[in-house]
């Protein structure tokens, strides 16, 4: 018998749910991931970086013209003036950033509070570290933010928090006041800020990210972790990045160089060379993925889900009650998948203890028109 290090982990619900698409035939707007390409001169790039050599080992923190674009961009989008070389790191995607940030500095013991309902990445890799999450229920309706049940949830051991907005599955998003409030909060204490702001462009309806990188008092804790795989539409490039402190990003560094060493060098030099050439794409983010929100929304309007159109993220929740009140998220989405055609994710699976009344699934909509149509045909059918 294997002592498990993570009994209570099987595979993820975004494996399964897409693994049942596939088998099923059904339209996945389960995990998400965009059913369109990246940019054309950004996949071009690849190949032109390939074929000129570009083929061997980057530098371990990354590829130095990737690391400026991102200084450059977080000095034009949130004025934070980073050095590209002492505090910002690529990694194989936003899940290595996570992992090495929490091995930075949780130790044995150590509690690190989360707001569910929370990313499943989370809470394993911090129990792989020896540490324990607590949880911390965001409103029921609203995934706001309680800071009094945060402070409750404080204790002596607390090493970390971890912040995620714009909030998947939700698409909530933190405020500046939040973030006053909670520099306040642990102001005195020993506790370190891993903020995931991987859907930093997906904001709508001229809403603003409050990140992490425009809040100095915070910043000097913290570890902000994005990815190039939402943005660019490139899920499976597996490449993001994190920006901290020259002594976090020093001690997350120690963490990477053996997780993972470097990141894909192809990738990192077109993406380095797209960033430069195409400064407007993440400009324009938000408006490409609002008309696709505003378009699905207004489809479902039709149907018998009920749901507030998100305000962030490529999610969209829908409450089912008035559908099958009878069924757990968890039989929906597979009766759903089954019965329907179309794979969804159930959100219980994203709480320590889930709402026993909450009738919620998360619908991606980073999908071509075709697929939304496609789908909310078969969603106002029921
Ligand atoms: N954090 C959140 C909130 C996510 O939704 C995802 C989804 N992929 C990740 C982290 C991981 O990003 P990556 O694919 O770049 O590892
Ligand atoms: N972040 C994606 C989602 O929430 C899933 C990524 C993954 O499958 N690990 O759907």
């Amino acid at each position: 018998m294997i002592r498990s290090k993570l009994p209570n982990v099987g595979t993820t619900i975004f494996t399964t749910m897409s693994e049942l698409a596939v088998q099923t035939g059904a339209l996945n707007l389960s995990q998400g991931f965009p059913d369109f390409n990246g940019p054309p001169a950004l996949l071009d790039a690849v190949g032109r970086y390939v074929a000129a050599g570009h083929n061997q080992y980057s530098p371990m923190t990354g590829l130095p013209a990737l690391r400026q674009q991102v200084a450059a961009k977080v000095e034009r989008l949130y004025g934070a003036q980073v050095d590209s070389d002492r505090e910002v790191t690529i990694t194989h995607g936003a899940t290595e950033a996570i992992f090495c940030a929490i091995h930075a500095v949780v130790q044995a013991g150590d509690e690190v509070i989360v707001f569910d309902p929370c990313y499943d990445s989370y809470e394993p890799s911090v129990v792989l570290a020896g540490g324990r999450c607590v949880h911390v229920q965001l409103g029921a309706d609203d995934f706001s933010i309680d800071w009094q049940r945060f402070l409750d949830a404080l204790s002596p051991r607390t090493r970390m928090v971890i912040l995620n907005s714009p909030h998947n599955p939700s698409g909530a998003l933190i405020t500046r006041q939040d973030l006053d409030q909670l520099a306040r909060l642990i102001a005195d204490r020993d506790i370190y800020v891993l903020s995931d702001e991987v859907y930093e462009h997906l904001v709508y309806d001229g809403a603003c990210h409050a990140s992490i990188l425009a809040h100095a008092q915070l910043y000097a804790r913290a570890f902000v972790v994005s990815s190039f795989g939402k943005t660019y539409h490139v899920t499976g490039w597996k490449t993001g990045y994190v920006i901290a402190p020259p002594m976090l990003s020093a001690e997350l560094r120690k963490v990477h160089q053996y997780v993972n060493f470097c990141g894909v060098t192809p990738l990192q030099c077109a993406l380095a060379h797209y960033m430069a050439e195409h400064p407007e794409h993440i400009d324009e983010l938000p408006a490409f993925y609002q008309a696709k929100r505003d378009l699905f929304c207004g489809l479902l309007a039709d149907s018998r889900f009920t749901f507030t159109c998100t305000t962030g993220t490529y999610f969209q929740l829908v409450d089912y009650s008035q559908i099958r009140p009878d069924l757990s998220d968890v039989d929906m989405a597979l009766w759903l998948t089954h019965q329907h055609g179309v794979a969804t994710i159930p959100i219980s699976t994203f709480y320590q203890q889930p709402f026993p009344e909450q009738r919620l699934l998360r619908l991606c909509f980073a999908k071509r028109e075709e697929t939304l149509r496609q789908a909310a045909e078969k969603l106002c059918a029921i």
